[in-house]
């Protein structure tokens, strides 16, 4: 115990270091999302957040958008706790059993127009969790996915570029990008 004591307060901590406050890129990119939603909703976006099954590890990524560093309010995304008030349904993990009507439900209760994007690897095909007797599979298997964002889990770099390639194909009436078209 003491060892480990010891070696705790020589070396530094494990973790990665945190992304620099003052991120440029990221602020000019969490504004072209902003910019995109404006013009093609006339306000900014309305999130809401379905676990259908993860392991948590993507959902740390998407509250990050939210912490002191990112803060992505202080462009006006807003997280929404009913999907009656969300313009795109992030949804991660595998689809559990248990859960596949709820994300039914969930979409039903989301009004028109409304996106669907599988947020990493699982949601895409099940990925770790892809043949277990719980899980019916990735997002697709129920539900129109408009866009899949990669990654295991994707960072909240890579979930503000997804939104905004939806935003931009959406508005230019095209397929997403990144991950299978609107049906
Ligand atoms: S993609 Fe990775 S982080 Fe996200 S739910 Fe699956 S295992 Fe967890």
């Amino acid at each position: 115990m003491r060892r480990m004591l010891f070696k705790s307060l020589v070396h530094g901590p494990l973790t990665e270091p945190a992304p620099d406050k003052d991120d440029a890129a990221m602020a000019e990119l969490a504004a072209q999302v902003e910019r995109a939603a404006r013009r093609r909703l006339g306000r900014t976006l309305a999130i809401r957040e379905v676990d259908a099954g993860s392991c948590n590890g993507c959902e740390l990524e998407i509250h990050a958008l939210n912490n002191v560093v990112y803060d992505l309010e202080r462009f006006g995304f807003r997280f929404v706790a009913s999907p009656r008030h969300a313009d795109v349904l992030l949804v991660t993990g595998p689809v559990t059993a248990n859960m596949r009507e709820a994300l039914e439900r969930t979409y039903q209760a989301t009004p028109h127009p409304k996106w669907v994007v599988a947020v990493g690897d699982c949601a895409r095909d099940g990925g770790v969790f892809a043949g277990s007797y719980a899980c019916v599979g990735g997002v697709s298997t129920v539900l129109p996915v408009d866009l899949h964002i990669r990654g295991c889990p994707p960072s909240p770099t890579a979930l503000l570029k997804g939104l905004l390639a939806l935003l931009d194909c959406a508005e230019r009436g095209m397929p997403t990008a990144l991950g299978a078209g609107r049906s």
